[in-house]
């Protein structure tokens, strides 16, 4: 996978690009944008093009080969979801008192650091930040340029300000990539001795564009339904759970329209009774929940006439009957009584109990 695969924001790619040609990279970028713009993907690329063995010039700008000792090492790390998970597993495995002082890396070259957000607070913290003061000065042994690619921006206070001393006097061959939702998250000295570049969401056509190639198996409208609930997000779209999406909907259908048609009890409590025990449950009962949010908010748009907004396209007439029998006093109490089961969850309170609870008192 070279440049020309990377969808959207082509100014900021070329750019950034151009600075790599020129050889005046900066020392410390931050790329910025919501999750699933492509901040990682992107990171993962331009530390492949600063350290090619066989570079590649595409668009008449550097590009990468994919192929050399180099690009190879440093791929092994763009599933960085399967890559973290395996080296918490190999934490979890070590003895109580190793496990303390071990922090959660990604490094599968050895020029290149991946700092993800340590659990189980997933915020990057000071020993992490220690790693790299601790290397950056060394120069590189296989790789041209020393790379570190923090993968999010929630730094504890402590780790903040070691980051600060890192970015005063980093060496010229190394760089530091900071991935942010919201560059606002850093300190703002940490702002100004990078240099920040914001990722938009995709458009919505070219994410079903996108998703015509990637998800043939899908209808046109679940190729829309799906841009729409990923919010310009191809990483997110891509690996959208449609399947569990439309399952938790239709609960969350069945759920909204016996409180707000009455009726039949025994079919609510039938469908609450699957949301019981177990992990599977406590994400099953998520997924309800966020659901429930997704419908709402679509009330609210149809009811505000902005009806543009709506995100759950495919079943627009059920939702047009739904929103039309209530008034937005409704939605918003509605909304309050599923952050509450929300909350109940995060305490750990029944979650069957607090569900059937809440159907019952969104009853109309
Ligand atoms: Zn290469």
């Amino acid at each position: 996978m070279a440049f020309a695969e990377f969808r959207g924001n082509k100014d900021i790619v070329d750019r950034l690009r151009g600075m790599l040609a020129r050889e005046h990279f900066p020392h410390a970028v931050i790329l910025a944008g919501p999750c699933g713009a492509g901040k990682y993907t992107l990171a993962q690329m331009l530390v492949k093009t600063m350290n090619c063995l066989s570079p590649l010039t595409s668009d008449g700008l550097p590009d990468f080969c994919g192929q050399c000792a180099n690009c190879v090492r440093i791929a092994q790390a763009d599933d960085l979801e399967t890559r973290f998970a395996e080296a918490v597993e190999a934490r979890d495995a070590m003895r109580e008192a190793d496990k303390k002082d071990t922090r959660i890396f990604v490094q599968t070259h050895p020029d290149v650091l991946i700092i993800p957000p340590d659990p189980p607070q997933m915020m990057i913290k000071v020993d992490q930040v220690r790693r790299v003061n601790e290397t950056i000065r060394y120069l590189p042994g296989e790789a041209r340029r020393r790379a570190y690619i923090f993968t999010e921006a929630n730094f504890m206070k402590e780790a903040a300000n070691a980051l600060l001393k890192v970015l005063e006097e980093p060496p010229g061959f190394a760089t530091l990539l900071l991935l942010a939702e919201n560059a606002g998250a850093l300190l703002p000295t940490t702002r100004s001795r990078s240099v920040t570049f914001t990722l938009a969401p995709l458009p919505l056509e070219e994410l079903e564009n996108d998703l015509a190639k990637t998800k043939a198996q899908w209808s046109p409208r679940q190729r829309a339904l799906v841009a729409r609930l990923s919010a310009g997000a191809l990483g997110r779209a891509r690996n959208f759970d449609l399947e569990g999406y439309t399952k938790a909907r239709s609960d969350a259908l069945a759920l909204l329209n016996s409180a707000i048609q009455g009726g039949n009890h025994s079919a609510l409590f039938q469908v609450t009774e699957t949301y019981r025990a177990g992990a599977e449950g406590r994400d099953k009962t998520e997924q309800l929940l966020t659901t429930l949010y997704s419908l709402l908010e679509d009330f609210i748009f149809l009811q505000s006439g902005t009806p543009d907004l709506v995100r759950n396209t495919d079943i627009l007439g059920e939702l047009k009957k739904l929103a039309g029998a209530v008034d937005f006093a409704w939605v918003a109490s509605a909304a309050e009584r599923v952050a509450e089961v929300h909350s109940g969850m995060r305490r750990n309170l029944l979650r069957s109990l607090s569900l059937d609870s809440m159907a019952t008192a969104l009853e109309k």
